[in-house]
């Protein structure tokens, strides 16, 4: 991280060869920095050139000609960072791309650290906290209901209500302090009860935001899952379905199949972390015991948070079946069956399994889309609420924002409690003081160094 004094610079484009990379800088002084360096075609100085508008010229250097380029100018506070910035789009070949950016650190900007011009933004109040988190969520989202969960639309929601609840708790303890400091003036009545009822207001709107973490949770981090049967019940082929593409193939080499520990499948809404690829890729020649009784199989089984039990009922269900069914049921997570091979002659059905949250008949080599529908309309069901509407609604998501305001809760309810109990609006008035640090924690305006830290360097260089 850089002095705020310094004007910083980082191409923002992916590393490696394209059509265009774009180099941004951004810092008090950056306008100057970029006269030095950059020569619109007009002739004009470009720092007096019109703002928000792409002009054409070339970066000169020492007298020699590196590249053609558009440069625009976004003076503050109207750009990412709230800064003067600079904006500059030139030819994507790696080198030049280099040249630029060093010619602009010769001219006296510094290399932009990870996420430093978001952190930027964030200081100059661009951005809340949760806004930053939500950008970073977006960049490495990988389903749609990521994008929807961290785009635009969501992220404003959520800091406005962030900001409704602080607004709320600032008004009642400017109230409640206002009457404790100036008894004499003629502030009206408030009484414990109206006091009490603005108190519930807030836990309730915090509490409203607290219930969304579950379906956040879902679509943004994912839900631990194993897929388990004995071989040859299905395993590679429903993975495979699931993942769309020819991942999960078999094959005879030992290892190849033991790198993969975990990987990220949406399903519905829902991102499926499905644990130990590895272990859906069995050896045969293991023995039951051995592939389901392992430490590691049962650590697993226990750490999940959805199961899928596969079974193949073009075979009679056996002890391997019955030792599959016991380890599941060892967990308190939500099951789903799947009762495989559906397209030949059963030998069993329904009737052995007890206990699941649901069971399907599939056929895993059929129609992949209608399994698809109906497993995530399941796991939808078990791990979303249906009446969130994601991109629409205020959800929150990372177990930061789940903790402050868990804490602001509970503040607020020893602040009713002791309203309840008869003391002092005084006393009260500490505990919402509490919970607007925790709610001030939550938006960063009062959050420690080490947290911001922590969420910035998650970025990339150049954002
Ligand atoms: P795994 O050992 O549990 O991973 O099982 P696989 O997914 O490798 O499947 C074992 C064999 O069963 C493969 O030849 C699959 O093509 C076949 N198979 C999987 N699902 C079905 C199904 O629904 N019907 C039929 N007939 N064969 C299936």
């Amino acid at each position: 991280m850089n002095n705020l004094t310094q004007v910083i610079a980082a191409v923002s484009t992916p590393p490696g060869k394209g059509g265009v990379a774009v180099i941004r800088m951004s810092g008090n002084g950056a306008f100057e920095i970029a006269d030095r360096v950059f020569f619109p075609i007009s002739g004009k100085v470009f720092s007096e050139c019109k703002t928000r508008t792409q002009v054409y010229g070339y970066i000169i250097e020492d007298g020699e000609r590196i590249d053609d380029v558009l440069a625009t100018r976004f003076p503050m506070p109207h750009s990412y960072t709230g800064e003067d910035t600079v904006e500059i789009s030139c030819h994507g070949g790696i080198l030049v791309t280099r040249t630029v950016l060093e010619a602009l650190l010769r001219a006296g900007a510094v290399p932009a650290t990870a996420g430093e011009f978001t952190r930027r933004a964030f200081i100059n109040g661009r951005l809340s906290l949760t806004e930053a988190e939500a950008i970073s969520d977006l960049l490495e989202a990988k389903s749609r209901e990521q994008i929807r969960l961290s785009g635009e639309g969501a992220r404003t929601r959520l800091s406005e209500r962030i900001s409704a609840i602080r607004s709320a708790l600032v008004d009642l303890m400017s109230s409640v302090y206002a009457r404790i400091d100036y008894p004499d003036e003629d502030l009206g009545d408030f009484t414990d009860e109206e006091l009490l009822a603005r108190i519930y207001n807030i836990k309730e709107s915090c509490e409203s935001l607290i219930s969304t973490y579950r379906t956040g949770r879902a679509i943004s981090e994912g839900v631990r899952t194993v897929i388990c049967g004995k071989p040859n019940a299905g395993k590679s082929t429903l993975y495979n379905l699931l993942s769309g593409e020819d991942v999960a193939i078999v094959t005879d080499i030992p290892g190849t199949t033991r790198d993969v520990l975990e990987r990220s499948l949406p399903l519905g809404r829902v991102m499926l972390n499905i644990a130990d690829t590895a272990g859906i890729r069995e050896n045969e020649n293991m023995d039951a015991v051995e592939r389901i009784g392992i430490q590691k199989s049962r650590q697993m089984i226990a750490k999940s948070e959805l199961l899928f039990a596969i079974f193949d009922t073009s075979r009679p269900f056996d002890d391997e079946d019955e030792m599959i069914v016991n380890a599941v049921m060892a967990s308190d997570s939500p099951k789903i069956a799947l009762l495989n091979k559906s397209d030949l002659p059963p030998c069993f059905g329904k009737e052995r399994l007890s206990g699941f949250d649901y069971i399907f008949k599939i056929s895993a080599i059929g129609d992949g889309e209608e399994i698809i529908k109906s497993l995530a309309d399941a796991v939808n069901g078990l791990f979303t609420d249906e009446k969130i509407v994601i991109g629409q609604d205020a959800v929150i998501s990372s177990a930061r924002q789940h903790a402050a305001l868990t804490r602001c809760v509970d503040y607020l309810s020893a602040a009713a409690e002791s309203l309840a109990l008869g003391f002092a609006q005084d006393a009260a008035s500490s505990d919402i003081e509490r919970a607007l640090g925790a709610i001030s924690e939550l938006d960063g305006r009062a959050v420690s160094e080490e947290i911001v830290s922590d969420i910035f360097s998650k970025f990339c260089v150049g954002k």
